[in-house]
């Protein structure tokens, strides 16, 4: 049996911590491959590591004190070192990592050093071989991950190892500079060394005890969903349970690997089982989990006979592609369409020129945007065998006074997605949470 473990920032987040991660390691003979993140946050207002060397670089590019902004990470590691007593000269790797970053001015490879030096210091502590994922994990040129090339590399890493720590976030193109993933990365590259170690299990190390129902910052104590399928976690992640990366199911789900999400300051605690549709056993739970992300703009679109005018969806897109924007949603009706959009996509200009050149491409009747949207998903593969889901969920929301502004229900049945002014999305989080869930 080959486990593979990952654990989050807030488990590397100090020496105590790193003891305990080597303490879960050694406590099974099958964890043998470790990835890890960055030190991540000790208590509620302090800094992740990966926000300090983010800090650091912009001090760099705008003159600021890059020495001094450096010092903070550096007094993390030493930190954590003494608190280990760990024997190699950790002061000499950070004036190394100082002088790197110095030299190549870059923002990935700066964010990069917080694992590196992360699993460097965990594979002292577990006296196991360092693995620097610059050298296993590969990216093409326009910054897709070479997911062929990565499993053999990596592959090829572990081989003849019995165990190994591999650094998290990070990976190169072909010439060798550095890339990361998107924030919360680690969570892929942890699946990564899955796939690549042919492993039976992913354990995912975090600071909650598994997957919970909604948000634990929005609802109190939510409950544990005890499994849930790879779609179902796809859609939950994607839609801001951050508690897993949404791109980490990729290199699991081809080879049926399950996830399993497992607290480190609870490891008793049983967590949450990621597994392949088939093989997970229907709850008798009409929803799974709710999540859900606030600051989207909708794009709504009115216009008399628009189902008989050829092309007209096609031409709003020519619009959107001209812009490089993608949208999220497109709920229509027969003569309505709306388009939900990340407003991130749309700074700096974009929306008002997106809309004038949509207004002359296809003259709509009426062309209106909500900005500051808040969308929410309830998801469950229950929720196509109880009938009724949509009556509940919709009654809970105006009960609690909520307005919905758009609704969009997949075709899979898998998800119902509602959008609703921002300011009310924690409101409609929680009713629909008591809905649901509430006994
Ligand atoms: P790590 O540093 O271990 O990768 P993250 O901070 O990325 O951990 O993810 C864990 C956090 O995700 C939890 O502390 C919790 O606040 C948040 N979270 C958001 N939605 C959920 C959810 N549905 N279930 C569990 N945790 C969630
Ligand atoms: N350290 C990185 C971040 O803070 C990656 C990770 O923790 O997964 O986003
Ligand atoms: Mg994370």
């Amino acid at each position: 049996m080959i486990k593979v473990c990952k654990f989050g920032g807030t488990s590397m987040s100090d020496g105590m911590n790193f003891r305990r991660v080597a303490e879960i390691v050694n406590g099974d003979p099958d964890r043998r491959f470790v990835v890890v993140s960055a030190p991540g946050k000790r208590f509620g207002n302090d800094n992740k590591v990966t926000d300090l060397l983010y800090d650091a670089h912009t001090a760099l590019e705008e003159g600021g004190n890059f020495h001094s902004a450096f010092t903070k990470v550096r007094d993390r590691f030493i930190g954590i070192a003494r608190e280990i007593g760990l024997t190699f000269d950790i002061g000499a790797v950070l004036d190394e990592c100082e002088r790197e970053i110095e030299a190549e001015r870059d923002r990935d490879f700066t964010a990069s050093r917080g694992e590196y030096l992360s699993a460097r210091v965990m594979a002292e502590l577990l006296k196991a071989p360092f693995i620097d994922a610059r050298d296993t994990v590969r990216f093409f040129e326009d910054g897709r991950l070479d997911a062929e090339k990565t499993f053999a590399l990596v592959k090829d890493a572990l081989k003849g190892k019995k165990r190994a720590v591999v650094s998290g976030f990070y990976g190169a193109y072909p010439n060798g500079k550095i890339k990361t993933f998107s924030r919360g990365g680690s969570d892929v590259s942890g699946a990564i060394v899955a796939r690549a170690a042919g492993a039976d299990l992913y354990e995912n190390w975090t600071d909650v005890s598994g997957f919970l129902a909604c948000d634990p910052r929005i609802v109190d104590n939510p409950a544990r969903i005890p499994a849930l399928s790879y779609q179902e976690l796809r859609e939950l992640s994607y839609m801001g349970a951050n508690v897993l990366h949404s791109e980490s199911i990729f290199p699991v789900r081809e080879a049926n690997i399950p996830i399993r999400i497992k607290n480190t300051f609870r490891p008793e605690d049983e967590g949450t089982d990621i597994l392949p549709v088939e093989k997970y056993r229907f709850t008798g739970k009409t929803v799974t989990g709710i999540a859900g992300r606030r600051h989207f703009t909708v794009i709504y679109l009115e216009k008399s006979l628009m189902n008989a005018e050829i092309g007209f969806t096609h031409r709003v897109l020519s619009v959107l592609l001209k812009y490089n924007v993608s949208f999220e949603h497109m709920p229509s009706g027969i003569d309505t369409m709306s388009f939900i959009i990340d407003s991130s996509l749309l700074g700096g200009g974009i929306l008002d020129r997106l809309c004038a050149d949509i207004k002359e491409a296809v003259h709509p009747d009426h062309l209106r945007v909500f900005d500051d949207i808040a969308l929410l998903a309830v998801v469950g593969h229950g929720m196509s065998r109880n009938v009724g889901t949509s009556a509940r969920l919709f009654s809970a929301i105006a009960a609690s006074g909520v307005n919905v502004r758009m609704i969009d229900q997949g075709s899979s049945e898998l998800n119902i997605i509602v959008g609703v002014d921002s300011e009310d999305y924690e409101r409609t989080v929680r009713a629909v949470y008591r809905e649901f869930f509430g006994e």
